[in-house]
């Protein structure tokens, strides 16, 4: 096959998708994002991509795992559900997968986000419990973000085979879910099934770290939530989490600290 057609987007492109809010809006016409993530082994990455939906412009984050002590404890203007997905109050798009592990809850709380009818972003352990045809079935937008070697497992691929051909895995993700996909990596890609595959320009090496892929669940599901369709939340979570971590230079990062400089980012790029 041919190679597919491929696009980045610019600062003025980022700049006239950012959502605002308006002199009408409120918290919940702004977008609530609902995060499902975390687990007792792995509590830090609800922390993470709750900090990640705090910093992308949805009006409120609801959380629904069980980290909620860890959650509440770093971020108290998170609003939390004790039960599962299906029983929380509204939510415009749902975010699913980091840290969650595979126990029966996690399986559960994944049918309930597939099976609503808004916008779900699927991530992490949330990739590993994903049936296609469930995600072919869906009504609303999914938005899957893997790295390679998630895409690998979800492809039947090895990782190097990926690796080597980025362009046609995140292309193949597209059809095979019947989805937007984002592969995550020294370059990003967002491919969904027909129009040009979207290349971040932005990001540095310094984001391999752990955590990072947590917080840009987070962010893209807000951006979701406050009404961009997937492709363009894919493209621009991507675009603004590696203008974070470049704003933070040449030397380590934490992903928290990529998490709480998104804001100042969103200032430069507005
Ligand atoms: P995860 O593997 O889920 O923790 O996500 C890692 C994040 O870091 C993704 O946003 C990747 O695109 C990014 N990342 C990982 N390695 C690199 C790299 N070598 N250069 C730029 N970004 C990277
Ligand atoms: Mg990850």
């Amino acid at each position: 096959p041919s190679e597919p057609d491929v696009e980045a987007l610019q600062h003025a492109d980022v700049a006239d998708l950012l959502p605002r809010p308006s002199a009408e809006s409120d918290k919940y016409r702004r977008g609530v994002v609902g995060i499902v993530a975390g687990s007792a082994r792995y509590p830090g990455a609800a922390v993470l991509a709750v900090a990640g939906a705090l910093s992308g412009g949805a009006g409120a984050v609801r959380y629904a795992g069980p980290a909620t002590d860890a959650v509440i404890a770093r971020f108290p203007e998170t609003l939390v559900t004790a039960g599962p997905p299906a029983e929380a109050g509204r939510v415009q798009a749902w975010v699913i997968g980091p840290g969650l592990g595979d126990g029966s809850e996690a399986r559960q709380a994944l049918v309930d986000v597939l099976s609503s009818d808004v916008p779900v972003l699927v991530d992490a352990d949330g990739l590993r419990l994903l049936d296609p045809q469930a995600v072919r079935a869906r009504r609303a937008e999914t938005l899957l973000t893997p790295h390679a070697g998630e895409a690998a497992a979800l492809l039947g691929l090895s990782r190097e085979e990926v690796e080597a051909s980025r362009l046609s895995a995140v292309r193949a993700l597209a059809d095979r879910f019947g989805a937007t996909a984002l592969l995550k990596g020294s370059t990003t890609l967002v491919a969904d099934g027909t129009r040009a595959i979207r290349v971040n320009p932005t990001g540095t090496p310094w984001l391999a770290t752990a955590g990072s892929g947590d917080v840009l669940a987070g962010l893209t599901g807000s951006l979701l939530a406050a009404g961009m369709n997937a492709r363009d939340a894919a493209s621009v979570g991507a675009y603004l989490h590696g203008l974070a971590a470049r704003a933070l230079g040449s030397a380590p990062i934490t992903s928290l600290g990529v998490a709480e400089e998104l804001r100042r980012v969103w200032l430069d790029v507005s």
